[in-house]
């Protein structure tokens, strides 16, 4: 790389490194150095409010130096955020990761600095800046860790808040004694969330090629990888670090709560972050007070959880101290009183709802429960505060969807515009509606993760070519156009039915996935050819209808949700029966709460 292109990319950061507050500059002399990796843009990453806790949390310890790397632009080098060093400075390297789309970077990251991509090429030396430790955490490992299993010497499969001080207390007193397989197997050992993949040997069925189990290659180590939560909370976790590149420039983020108590069956994170927790609402205040008093935007997150009177006193406090609110969606059937006086209020260009299923029925069957009502009462009162332009977020390719559904959708658009049309118009305003359609992908802990890609309920062991599974969506894509090519002021994007084919592969894979992205990062091949160039086929995993007593993957992870509740919730769904909402003081019946 030319000279000169090096120095412009290193005043880009030092540029980026000004204009962001929260940066942690610490002096390198007598301490523990520390890479996170974010694998994907800094715009992206810095926006993480995982990544940005871990980053924090790391840095709070004080013999402890962290600092970044995301993924660089074409052709920069690969340095640190904060001083630019390389990541064979650093000897210990934490990776953190919430999608699946990302996993062929942290091949593509580890490679960039010649560190053998898979563990097993690591020495079994101490550990040292040339022989670094890699480990791995984020909502996508603790969902599946297993695709990059053979990269990472240890996983931390929870929320990072409860694992690492007692991480960094085990690095006090074995990190340079013990070798690396003896280090590792003292953390499967004494190590609340600790994963390490060498230690489990997958077993896999002769007949169908799915994985049927788990070999402990020690003794003394669990069956299953209990994941570690945080139990309670003073203050709600928020942003740690600001940034104008961020995907919401300088948006202060805060956690109502974890998880969701909803139990929408195609949604991870309302099983995985299981039991629901609500912080109260002076733990939400204490949070957003921290927020300095220049920093008026505000980024609630958790807002399908909260409660009405929670969200109204809230709203209330944002008002009174003239902050304004930014967020991904909100649920459609809370949109009312002080919140939409403060949405009014917030000079947004537009707003997001997520009906998610086509029809009526179908929002039964994935237990989102909106009515239509619901959805054109809420499209009434934003323009009534204010909000012209409204997306509605849906799915296709859900189970039990027929063209009947889609038709709905269809209709469904035409009435929202119908509703808006008329309360713009009173203000002299012209509404604006898009429809976002997103590719449904089965994910692991969630009750659709029986059910085959894109696909309708089929015989257990069967499926669909993957050929078929991608017309048939594109298809569907097809008709909600053609259905909605002649409204004015509508528009409609979606995305690609083939990627989210492979982000299913990846959602639903097993360690011998890492074989393809390793070929993939190595010699820049598409996906499909390097699964054929490892005998493997989008089909076997993406495409397989799941039985109820089939082992899966991600079973090595312990989330104390039992499978038959998971059954009975994906058998539900084809009676279009809903579930309530969580109630972790009375109710036992998924099997994470109780005794
Ligand atoms: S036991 Fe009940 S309240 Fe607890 S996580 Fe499961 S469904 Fe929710």
């Amino acid at each position: 790389m030319a000279r000169g292109r090096q120095k412009k990319k290193v005043s880009v950061e030092k540029s980026l490194l000004a204009q962001e507050s929260g940066t942690w500059l610490k002096k390198w002399k007598g301490r523990r150095p520390v890479a996170l990796l974010y694998p994907n843009s800094y715009s992206i990453g810095v926006s993480s409010l995982g990544f940005q806790l871990v980053y924090s949390l790391l840095n709070s310890f004080d013999d402890v130096v962290c600092e970044r790397f995301f993924l660089p632009e074409a052709g920069a080098p690969f340095r640190s955020f904060e001083t630019q060093r390389p990541l064979n400075d650093f000897p210990l390297i934490f990776y953190s990761i919430s999608f699946e789309h990302d996993y062929l970077n942290v091949a593509r990251l580890l490679l960039a600095a010649d560190i053998p991509l898979f563990a097993k090429e690591r020495s079994d030396d101490i550990i040292s800046a040339d022989n670094p430790l890699v480990i791995g955490g984020g909502v996508a490992t603790f969902m599946n860790p297993e695709p990059l299993a053979p990269f990472t010497d240890l996983f931390l499969l929870g929320e990072a808040e409860g694992m690492l001080p007692a991480l960094f207390s085990l690095f006090d007193t074995c990190l340079a004694e013990k070798k690396r397989a003896e280090l590792l197997l003292h953390f499967q050992k004494e190590l609340a969330g600790a994963y390490v993949p060498s230690l489990y040997t997958p077993v896999y069925d002769k007949e169908t090629g799915q994985q049927s189990g788990v070999k402990q290659e020690a003794s003394g180590i669990p069956s299953r990888i209990s994941k570690v939560i945080v139990s309670t909370t003073e203050k709600a976790a928020h942003s740690q670090l600001l940034s104008p590149k961020a995907e919401f420039s300088n948006l202060f983020v805060t956690e109502l709560g974890r998880g969701c108590s909803r139990g929408c069956r195609f949604c991870a994170a309302g099983f995985i972050y299981r039991p629901p927790r609500l912080w109260n609402a002076d733990a939400v205040i204490k949070g957003l007070e921290e927020r300095g008093e220049t920093v008026k935007r505000i980024g609630l997150l958790g807002m399908e959880m909260a409660d009405e009177q929670e969200l109204k006193s809230l709203s209330s406090y944002l008002l009174d101290s003239g902050c304004s609110l930014s967020f991904s969606s909100l649920r459609a059937d809370r949109i009312s009183g002080p919140l939409l006086e403060l949405l009014g209020a917030s000079n947004l260009k537009s707003v997001a709802i997520a009906p998610d299923g086509a029809s009526e029925r179908l929002r039964r069957i994935i237990n989102k429960n909106l009515t239509e009502e619901d959805i054109l009462l809420a499209a009434e009162r934003l323009v009534a505060a204010g909000l012209y332009k409204l997306k509605l977020y849906l799915m296709i390719g859900l189970p039990g969807e027929t063209y009947e559904d889609l038709q709905e959708m269809i209709a469904l658009v035409k009435k929202v515009k119908e509703r808006m049309a008329p309360v713009g118009k009173e203000r002299g305003r012209l509404c604006e509606i898009t429809l976002s359609v997103n590719s449904f992908a089965p994910k692991p802990w969630t009750p659709f993760q029986f059910h085959p890609f894109a696909g309708l309920q089929q015989e257990k062991g069967t499926s669909r070519t993957a050929k078929e599974a991608v017309a048939s969506l594109k298809e569907k894509i097809s008709f909600l156009k053609k259905g909605l090519r002649k409204e004015a002021n509508v528009r409609m994007n979606h995305d690609k039915p083939e990627n989210v084919l492979f982000q299913a592969v990846l959602s639903r894979g097993d360690r011998r996935l890492a074989n393809v992205l390793a070929t993939m990062a190595i010699n820049q091949s598409p996906w499909k050819q390097a699964m054929k160039k490892h005998g493997l086929t989008p089909e076997q995993y993406a495409l397989v209808q799941h039985g109820a007593d089939d082992y899966f993957p991600w079973n090595i992870v312990d989330h104390k949700i039992e499978q038959k509740y998971l059954w009975q919730e994906y058998q539900k769904s084809f009676q279009a029966k809903t579930t309530i909402a969580c109630d972790t003081a009375v109710c036992k019946r998924c099997g994470v709460c109780g005794d």
